[in-house]
């Protein structure tokens, strides 16, 4: 008898779950960083009018130059060091995985981090080590120098401030792991808008050295755009992997449309921050929750009286969706992560939580 196709699919691949994203129709989204603030009146028209003539029957630009150069203005980027965009900062992790590890490779992280880096590592056949934070979720230095000395990881991932526990590592912790590593070290700024750090004045120190951020946090993550700034020299093999045309047309217009407007989203940016430390204050002063400062849009926040899954699915009955984990005995254990909203969007999440807490 024939054999099955799905026999084929790499064992790896098979016995994980797809990443499944719970349906939010009709709740109030709260689980997934994005920005809730709509645009300024009028826009969307000029934005819908920026996109006349964008011929649709040809490819968009390989190489981005237009959008590229518009980035670097913005960024005021030496002339040695590169740009590379992706489909989101999923396909630039991706990329870079499949270019410095593949098969054999090792790839380091702290954990928990962004799942995607240890995801990425089994689809690239690459082995994930990842370093335990402390229990108040700083990185744990010793460990990862030991991990990077024992293993010499292809890339190490550091997001910087980290997902889901929302802090900044120290910085010259991470200044040492940079030194120490042979591989590529990734600084992934995703939340760079709503924290007061970053290592963009340290690309070129090292050759080793990428940073990696997003347009979807700030307020386009329907947009699917990240980029990549790092040394030419790193940068150009990264280029010889990502798919010629993986920015589409519309998408390289209208991020030229947005970055000629960007004070609108760094604007949205520091409400949010506003916010978040308005959301921080509130969950302190509740009894059986437990947040964590946050350098993030984001909150992750310990349920120490009610089981954290009980929580969440109240939320869902009050109409609010935030993010939970499924990870009982992790460091994660009873742990939920709420991203910041419109006030009015906040104020009927901690409501909820005040009413479920109270019950
Ligand atoms: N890095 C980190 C740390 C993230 O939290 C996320 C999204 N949750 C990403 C990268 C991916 O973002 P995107 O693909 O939307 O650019």
């Amino acid at each position: 008898m024939r054999a099955s196709a799905t026999d084929r699919v790499r064992p790896e691949i098979r016995e994980i779950s797809a990443y499944h994203v719970r349906d939010s129709a009709g709740l109030i989204k709260l689980d997934a960083m994005e920005n809730p603030h709509p645009w300024p009146a009028g826009m969307e028209d000029d934005w819908l009018e920026s996109l006349r003539g964008v011929p649709l029957n040809r490819y968009p630009d390989p190489s981005a130059r237009s959008l590229k150069n518009c980035l670097r203005k913005r960024l005021d980027l030496a002339d040695d060091f590169e740009i590379l965009l992706g489909n989101g900062s999923d396909e630039l992790i991706q990329i870079i995985q499949l270019c410095a590890a593949g098969r054999d490779g090792v790839i380091v992280a702290p954990q928990p981090s962004f799942v995607m880096y240890e995801m990425t590592a089994r689809f690239v056949g690459a082995k994930f080590v990842g370093v335990p934070l402390a229990a108040d979720f700083t990185l744990n230095e010793e460990a990862m120098l030991d991990a990077v000395r024992e293993y010499r990881p292809s890339v190490v991932f550091l997001a910087y401030p980290n997902n889901p526990t929302g802090n900044l590592f120290d910085r010259s912790a991470i200044e040492r792991i940079v030194n120490e590593a042979e591989g590529v070290v990734v600084i992934d700024e995703a939340y760079h808008a709503f924290a007061d750090a970053s290592f963009a004045d340290q690309i070129g120190r090292t050759d080793n050295l990428v940073i990696v951020r997003t347009l979807s946090k700030l307020g386009l993550a329907g947009l699917r755009l990240g980029y990549m700034i790092g040394p030419a020299l790193l940068l150009d093999e990264f280029d010889k992997v990502r798919m010629p045309y993986n920015i589409g047309a519309l998408t390289q217009r209208t991020a030229e449309f947005v970055l000629d407007r960007l004070e609108v989203f760094e604007d949205q940016a520091a409400q949010i921050v506003a916010e978040r430390e308005r959301v921080f204050g509130v969950l302190e002063e509740m009894n059986g929750i437990e947040p964590y400062a946050s350098q993030t849009n984001f909150i992750l926040f310990r349920s120490t009286r009610l089981d954290a899954p009980v929580v969440f699915e109240r939320l869902v009955e009050h109409g609010i969706l935030i993010k939970g984990f499924g990870t009982s005995g992790s460091s994660l254990d009873q742990c939920l992560r709420v991203s910041i909203g419109t006030r009015a969007e906040n104020e009927a999440f901690t409501g909820a939580l005040a009413s479920i807490l109270s019950d």
